[in-house]
């Protein structure tokens, strides 16, 4: 590629968003950090231009694979976790999700909510402020995008106050984990309570009473077309209603899910709703890499275990540029002119059918990588 940032690339076939077909013999140029145009030219030559994947929840200072049993022992490790833990390990979480064709990431940031250094490799991300406990707590300035940490972590008069005063921020919550935060909004005893508040030094507080997660936020005016609930997990056709009612974007963290929860969010009844589905990884704490492509395996074995109607094209799309949309990244809608030249180009084996494409791409992709490009510029 020449220092100008010009670059052209020809591939036998393009990917240009995963809810779109194929096309074949293609050459895609390149100017900047964005596409110029792309033709048609037909080229034998068995590759695949795919767009960059987008990782919409990431914790990227977990750097070790916390154990426990279940999500009340993990979150009990974590809060000792992170007290001990002295220097943020940030950047090689993020190098490590560049490495394996992420162009684009969610992070949640706890306090001191350190975002000093850039991101490598001019990916972008898109940094969620973590917020957590009661009235008084500092909030950062208006506009940055929020991470209220769940419905447990704060109390209903900040969560109230989150999204009464920062209409216009994107907020990520952690919503409907676990069996204890169901009995914890139903005023039922909890290992959360119990267990988890005694650790933190936290005191418990008073609250509304619900049926489930979703419509305690519903009931506190916490659900808009700002919110992004992360795992969503319990959730029944009542609260896939409200979700779709109310605009709420669901993020899936199979893996981690499958661990801490050994469950995952009912995605048919979600995308039946039209509610927008995005896949992240959460931390190293519940997942063992950064690998957009083995949380989309996972998701793929599960919905075939359950029986799900889920094809490989669909969590392609999750995976790219459904969580573009999550995260508002214009750039990263597809590999369309004027949008980010962000792509990886994949090799395929000569024989393949236009058909086996995505399933290839999702099961076998990491492995055959000939090249990766964040915005122009040549990664690797
Ligand atoms: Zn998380």
């Amino acid at each position: 590629m020449a220092p100008t940032g010009r670059g052209e690339l020809e591939s036998k076939w393009l990917l240009q968003r995963w809810d779109l077909p194929p096309r074949e013999g293609v050459s895609l140029a390149w100017e900047g950090d964005s596409i110029g145009s792309i033709g048609f030219r037909p080229t034998p030559y068995p590759s695949v231009i795919i767009p960059s994947f987008v990782n919409t929840h990431v914790h990227p200072d977990f750097t070790h694979l916390i154990p426990g049993h279940s999500l009340i022992e993990w979150i009990k490790h974590v809060v000792k976790f992170r007290r001990q833990e002295k220097a943020h390990q940030v950047t090689p979480q993020e190098e490590s999700m560049v490495h394996r064709g992420t162009a684009a990431w969610g992070s949640i940031l706890a306090r001191p909510w350190n975002v000093e250094t850039p991101p490598p490799h001019q990916a972008t991300r898109v940094a969620f402020h973590e917020v957590l406990g009661d009235m008084g707590v500092p909030l950062p300035p208006p506009g940055l995008p929020l991470s209220p940490h769940s419905p447990y972590a704060l109390t209903p008069r900040l969560l109230e106050a989150i999204w009464r005063e920062r209409k216009d921020s994107l907020k990520a919550i952690h919503l409907a984990e676990s069996r204890d935060e169901v009995a914890f909004v139903q005023g039922k005893p909890n290992a959360l309570e119990a267990e988890v508040f005694p650790l933190a030094g936290r005191n418990t507080f008073s609250r509304p009473k619900a049926r489930t997660p979703v419509e305690y936020l519903e009931s506190l005016g916490c659900l808009d077309s700002t919110t992004l609930a992360v795992h969503a997990i319990f959730l029944d056709e009542r609260d896939v209603e409200i979700l779709a009612r109310r605009g709420v974007s669901v993020i899936l963290c199979p893996r981690s899910n499958l661990y801490l929860s050994r469950s995952m969010a009912p995605l048919p009844l979600l995308r039946e709703a039209g509610v927008p589905t995005a896949l992240g990884t959460d931390g190293l704490g519940s997942t063992p890499s950064l690998s957009l492509w083995e949380e989309m395996r996972a998701l793929w074995f599960y919905s075939r275990s359950m029986g799900w109607d889920l094809s490989p094209q669909e969590i392609l799309a999750m995976a790219t540029h459904r969580g573009a949309e999550v995260l508002g990244l214009e750039g990263l809608r597809g590999l369309e002119e004027g949008r980010e030249a962000s792509f990886l180009v994949i090799r395929l084996p000569g024989n393949l059918h236009p058909r086996e494409l995505a399933l290839f791409v999702l099961l076998q992709g990491d492995l055959h990588i000939e090249a990766f490009y964040i915005k122009g510029k040549r990664v690797f």
